[in-house]
């Protein structure tokens, strides 16, 4: 995600529904899994590992009519559990073809299979829903979930913003493969993650389907829709281009989309093997959403972006789309390593080297604001202060910074093998801050790290200089 502006933060309140089922041995899974910062988002109880969407959508009206079938396992004996959901209005559900009595309350959709699930099964469960989604402020103030724009929506998720139009277990620690298949009206495109697998035009209604079979997260999962012009860049290596640039932004975004190949290409070379089958871009208009944002195979850009921002959120697609963080305050994981990143690009691009912007953030004259400079040292990376403030600059810039102290410590090619062995090490998983130190340290067992982690990483206010 590129960074935003902040406001008042509001809070989710939900509550949990008991179920007391005669005889039964399973209880419910619960509403939440005990994210530091979002504690209502994902449920206990379960792992989801496909989501198959089918959504419909009319701009006109704004509604969408959709159907999602969630394949789950157990991972303990369940009288019931939760999806999470916010708006929409559900017609049914139904656990493995069976009808389930379900209850909501603020963005919990509790289900209650007719018998208990077994700690280990695998279920299927089917949701129908339709509505108005809805639009969600973040508590940092930016706006996600569904956004309706001129000609279309764009649905964007992070960090709570897919429960607008799917149920699911939202939370970045439980990761799925998903098909999306979107229906709009003729001469509309609908793009999502993955790969295109058909296309089909009928009574006036095209019907796009998505495929991703790697682990995605919903915060990255995507939809666009609206006038679009797509095309496949040519590439001599690397994943297919795929990009989709609304035609009012086609002539701002032709050369930075352009070197998306050359992006990618380098980042490879750095990072180690692209995550996905293919990559790409979507342009939408500006203020179509109020920042970019990294979803995974195509990030989405509000208007032709700058170079530094497509170079940020396509390193994303290691560092949080493949790798992606346990919890919200692993965050700096996805921040620290995107804007460490756009430092490489300018390092080796005839810019300012990585230790130059260092030192200019260190001193306190990198922005042309003092108090930009100064926010900076407001909490650690490792432990933003609040919800509100995961998309502030420590987790941004200074999470930047540690990388920097940590290849200081050990040089360059140690530093770029950590990098690269950090990717792999997590490739489609999930990890945490405590994992990632737990690795650098292994990666040079001769080096101590016990003060960046200590001043840099976790330690509050202005580190002092080595
Ligand atoms: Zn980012």
């Amino acid at each position: 995600m590129s960074r935003t502006v902040r406001i008042v933060p509001t809070l989710l309140i939900s509550l949990t529904l008991t179920a007391c089922g005669g005889g039964v041995h399973g209880a419910p899974g619960g509403s939440g899994v005990h994210d530091p910062y979002f504690p209502m988002m994902g449920n206990g109880g379960y792992d989801v590992t496909h989501y198959d969407l089918t959504l419909a959508y009319e701009p006109a009206g704004r509604h969408l009519t959709g159907t999602a079938v969630i394949t789950a396992r157990a991972t303990k004996d369940l009288s019931a559990f939760d999806l999470d959901l916010k708006g929409l209005v559900v017609a049914g559900v139904t656990v493995q073809g069976h009808d389930a009595r379900w209850n909501r309350a603020g963005q919990e959709l509790t289900v209650r299979p007719p018998t208990d699930l077994h700690r280990g099964e695998t279920f299927r469960t089917t949701v129908r829903y339709s509505g108005t989604p809805e639009t969600i402020t973040d508590p940092d103030g930016s706006k996600e979930g569904w956004l309706p724009t001129a000609d279309g929506a764009l649905a964007l998720g992070e960090p709570t913003g897919s429960m607008a139009w799917f149920p699911g277990n939202h939370h970045p620690s439980d990761k799925a493969s998903y098909d999306i298949t979107v229906t709009v009206p003729q001469g509309l495109q609908a793009l999502s993650n993955g790969e295109l697998t058909h296309e089909t035009t009928k009574d006036g209604h095209t019907t796009f389907a998505w495929h991703t079979a790697q682990p995605m997260a919903s915060y990255v999962a995507m939809v666009a829709i609206g006038h679009y012009s797509v095309r496949q860049l040519p590439t001599k290596e690397g994943p297919p281009v795929h990009v989709a640039v609304d035609p009012t932004q086609d002539q701002a975004a032709a050369e930075v989309v352009g070197r998306i190949p050359e992006i990618v290409r380098w980042e490879t070379s750095l990072f180690g093997p692209y995550p996905f089958p293919s990559t790409g871009a979507i342009v939408a208009r500006e203020g179509d959403s109020g920042y970019a944002l990294e979803t995974q195979t195509r990030p989405v850009f509000p208007g032709a972006p700058g170079l530094q921002t497509v170079v940020h959120e396509l390193a994303h697609q290691w560092y949080g789309d493949s790798v992606t963080p346990k919890s919200w305050a692993d965050m700096w994981l996805n921040e620290g390593f995107a804007t460490y990143t756009e430092w490489l690009w300018q390092e080796d691009h005839g810019g300012d080297t990585a230790q130059q912007i260092f030192d200019a953030l260190y001193k306190g004259n990198y922005y042309d604001n003092p108090a930009d400079d100064k926010a900076i040292w407001a909490y650690p990376p490792a432990k933003p202060s609040s919800a509100a403030h995961i998309s502030d600059s420590p987790v941004y810039e200074r999470g930047a910074m540690v990388l920097h102290k940590i290849r200081q410590t050990v040089g360059d090619t140690a530093f770029f093998r950590i990098l690269r062995g950090w990717a792999a090490a997590h490739r489609y998983g999930n990890a945490d801050t405590a994992d990632f130190t737990a690795y650098v340290r292994k990666q040079a067992p001769d080096k101590d790290f016990g003060v960046i982690w200590r001043d840099w990483l976790y330690g509050e206010g202005k580190p002092g200089h080595e």
